[in-house]
Order: C-alpha cells, then sequence, then structure tokens
C-alpha cells in the first residue's frame, strides 16, 4: 500500500502544477495545429512517458493525426540515464513523404531523441520536428534541437504526469520532485 496521504505524500515539492501543465500543453497544441495546418501529422509518441502529455495535447488539436507509439528507455529503472538506447521499432510502419512529429516527456541527455530522430531520418519523412514537454537545463538537452517545448527545468529527476520512478509516479496529475 502506498502512503496514507496517496503518491502527493511522496513528493518533496511541486514542480508544475496541474493548471500551469494543462495552460501550456493547449498553448503547444495551438502552435502545433498553426504551424499543421491542412496536413495531416503522423506524430510518433515515446512510450511510456509521453503517455498524458500526448493524449492531452493532441486531443487539443484539430487536424488529421496517425499516431504511432513507440517503446524506448535509457534508464533502466534508475535515475540517471544508462547512456544506451533501446527502441522497439514498429513493424509494417511506413514514414516516407509523411510530416512526422516525435514527441517525448522530457529532454535530459538528450540521446533518446537524437537516436530517435536519426532513425526516423532514415526513414525519407517529408518533414520532421520534435516537441518535448520538459526540457532540462544541462549542456547536452540545450544542444539538442526541439522545435516545441512546454517548459524548461533545473537538472532534477522529476516525477508524475507520466514520467515515473521504477514504474511509480506516472499517475500524478503535476509534476513534482521526489523526497531524497
Ligand atoms: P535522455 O535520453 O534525454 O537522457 O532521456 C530521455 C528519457 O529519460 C525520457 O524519455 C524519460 O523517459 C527519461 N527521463 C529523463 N529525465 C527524467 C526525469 O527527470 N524523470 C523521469 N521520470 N524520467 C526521466
Ligand atoms: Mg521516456
Amino acid at each position: 500500500m502506498s502512503s496514507p496521504t496517496g503518491v502527493l505524500g511522496d513528493l518533496h515539492r511541486v514542480l508544475l502544477s496541474t493548471e500551469e501543465i494543462h495552460a501550456r500543453v493547449s498553448a503547444m497544441a495551438g502552435q502545433i495545429e498553426k504551424d499543421y495546418a491542412g496536413r495531416l501529422i503522423t506524430v510518433v509518441a515515446l512510450m511510456d512517458g509521453a503517455l498524458f502529455f500526448v493524449a492531452d495535447l493532441l486531443r487539443q488539436i484539430d487536424l488529421p493525426i496517425r499516431l504511432v507509439t513507440l517503446g524506448a528507455s535509457s534508464y533502466h529503472g534508475g535515475t540517471h540515464s544508462s547512456g544506451e538506447v533501446r527502441l522497439n521499432w514498429p513493424s509494417g510502419v511506413s514514414f516516407q513523404e509523411q510530416h512526422v512529429l516525435l514527441l517525448d516527456d522530457i529532454l535530459d541527455t538528450g540521446l533518446t531523441l537524437a537516436a530517435l530522430h536519426e532513425r526516423l531520418r532514415q526513414e525519407a519523412p517529408a518533414s520532421l520536428r520534435t516537441g518535448v514537454l520538459l526540457r532540462k537545463n544541462r549542456p547536452r538537452a540545450q544542444e539538442c534541437p526541439v522545435d516545441y517545448c512546454g517548459f524548461e527545468i533545473g537538472d532534477e529527476f522529476v516525477v508524475g504526469y507520466g514520467m515515473d520512478y521504477q514504474g511509480r509516479f506516472r499517475n500524478l496529475p503535476c509534476i513534482g520532485i521526489l523526497r531524497p
């Protein structure tokens, strides 16, 4: 059983409230809708972290969307990137001539997004852009080009709104920092 106060009780502090997240995600949806007007978007969403972000974002975009989910992991359960990105590439999906928008929850070392970007580039899409809800303030994350970024945050391990620690806390409606 979790603590009597529920999942929020395990947080050291809230970094982004539910309201702040929703307002920013709505603004991002508006920008994407404007940029892709008249087009079909092929969204490639990285699971499981981007699940809630992508669900909230895509439901506010009034354009035709094809959704492809893809498993990628580099943390393998801890709070630091292992440096090795494992991809579950979908079979039988073509990205050729598609307007591909790659979405992830958070940009940390940038390894995951860079690996995916490179892999998708080889599929000859008509266009390829990237979007993340959060980007950490650390050199490698800052170097990685992103077209849509929700929030810039400090170099801290965050949980909630899809992001986990050892499989837990994804269902937190806000984003927070765990107790040490
Ligand atoms: P990167 O490859 O940029 O180092 O890491 C990206 C992936 O690592 C993200 O898709 C996310 O799943 C995970 N990740 C990076 N930073 C955090 C964090 O602060 N909290 C959680 N829960 N996951 C993170
Ligand atoms: Mg992830």
